[in-house]
């Protein structure tokens, strides 16, 4: 290869975890004939983990939003993260809503990763908004409706709920707060303990919960005008409110990719199926790949999951581009990540199940607390994109 021979490209359709992860493994072992790709609508990559403190508590909405301009050590040989908005899928490359110099609107690809994850409502997710300082501000809204708001009702206590709930109650012990879940049990996939230990911590704080129960959602959604309504609930339940937030599932935005190979859409759930290698269940693309929230995989969707999947692609794209007769069999097999997670409820107190020394412990307040920082480890984010997070950088 000369100096002159174009670069071929593995594109990233999705910044988040997925990508982040490929993208660290690629810095490692990438021949030098290949770059990568991102294709991130954000301008920055959104540190969700933290958004439910960040609904509640002002003034360090900045480092959530970490810059992408250094993950390849701003060598564009390696690697670049265009902001745009992938449009569509075609055998050789993916179509962007606007031209980036170098590619116009079109970015030829030899390997695709598939990683657009997938929608939550907002606040749990800020996927509408793409620049730093528009999500910021809408963090900021969040934060002005919770404080004038009285009666706040959650519906849907999966993490974002849970955690949103407590953190209200903490800082706002004068507003009352309810929860509905619509399953019996909160954190299925964990162990019981989880779910006892968060019942326990939820009625210290006040929380009042309603579990195998449904809000009936109205027509329209919810006007968000403040006005103290009764919601009414599946089992005929009336809950005064005049807040309601939706903390409720996701959807993953596997559209772009059905058009192109819907055989790799799962019709019962739009997940993305794909084979052990990760490659999608489409003979046709054996260089697509997808992982993270948008993957048919029996992991739980967390950032975890994601960034354990987003190296495994990565290492079976180099894997074939050093060999590329492998046939799938032959390839790194993804083996599902055991549940692990850790749910911070308020400055003090969470649960978590760990795998530690091949147990699955479950664990309160007392280990958590090593890990409290105010920000949720907000500059390890920084640190896989390679900007530190000073109080100089926090506005880039
Ligand atoms: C509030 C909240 C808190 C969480 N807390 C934790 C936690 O503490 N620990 C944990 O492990 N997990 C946590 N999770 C789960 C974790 O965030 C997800 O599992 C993880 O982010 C999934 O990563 P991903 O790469 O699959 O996709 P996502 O994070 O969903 O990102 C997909 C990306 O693709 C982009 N995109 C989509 N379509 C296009 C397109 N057409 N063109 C361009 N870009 C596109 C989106 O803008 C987005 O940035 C949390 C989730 C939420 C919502």
């Amino acid at each position: 290869m000369t100096a002159d021979t174009p670069k071929k490209n593995i594109v990233i359709i999705g910044g988040s975890c997925v990508a982040i992860a490929a993208a660290l493994e690629a810095k490692k072992s990438l021949p030098s004939t290949h770059r990568v790709i991102i294709i991130e609508k954000h301008s920055h990559f959104h540190y969700m983990f933290a958004f439910p403190r960040a609904c509640v508590i002002e003034g360090w909405e900045n480092e959530l939003f970490a810059p992408y301009t250094k993950l390849f050590d701003s060598h564009p040989d390696k690697g670049q993260v265009i902001q745009a908005l992938a449009t569509n899928i075609t055998k050789t490359h993916v179509e962007i809503d606007r031209p980036i110099e170098g590619f116009g609107t079109s970015i030829e690809y030899e390997y695709l990763i598939y990683a657009t994850g997938a929608r939550h409502p907002e606040p749990g997710n800020l996927n509408d908004h793409d620049t730093k300082t528009g999500a910021v501000q809408r963090l900021k809204e969040v934060q002005a409706k919770i404080q004038k708001a009285t009666k706040i009702l959650l519906i849907g206590g999966g993490a974002v709920g849970l955690e949103l709930a407590v953190e209200i109650r903490e800082h706002f012990p004068e507003k009352e707060v309810t929860l509905v879940h619509s399953r019996d049990r909160y954190m299925p996939s964990y162990k019981m303990r989880m779910h006892n230990k968060t019942v326990e911590i939820l009625a210290e704080f006040g929380v009042r919960e309603f579990r195998g129960d449904r809000v009936v959602i109205p027509e329209g959604g919810f006007k968000d005008d403040f006005k103290m309504i009764k919601v009414a609930t599946r089992d005929g339940k009336e809950i005064e409110s005049d807040l309601q937030i939706m903390c409720t599932g996701m959807t993953p935005q596997s559209d772009l990719l059905s058009k192109l190979s819907p055989q790799s859409i799962n019709p019962k759930n739009r997940l993305v199926k794909i084979k052990p290698s990760l490659q999608i269940v489409d003979d046709d693309f054996p260089n697509i790949f997808s992982a993270g929230d948008v993957a048919d995989l029996e992991d739980v969707k967390t950032g975890g999951a994601a960034w354990r999947q987003g190296i495994v692609c990565m290492n079976n794209i180099i894997n074939l581009i050093n060999s590329p007769k492998s046939a799938p069999t032959s390839l790194t097999q993804h083996s599902p990540m055991p549940p692990q997670i850790m749910l911070y409820f308020g400055l003090a107190r969470g649960v978590a199940q760990l795998k530690m020394f091949f147990l699955f412990c479950t664990s309160w307040n007392f280990l958590l607390k090593r890990f409290y920082t105010y920000n949720i480890g907000a500059p390890r984010a920084w640190g896989w994109l390679g900007t530190p997070m000073t109080k100089e950088n926090a506005d880039m």
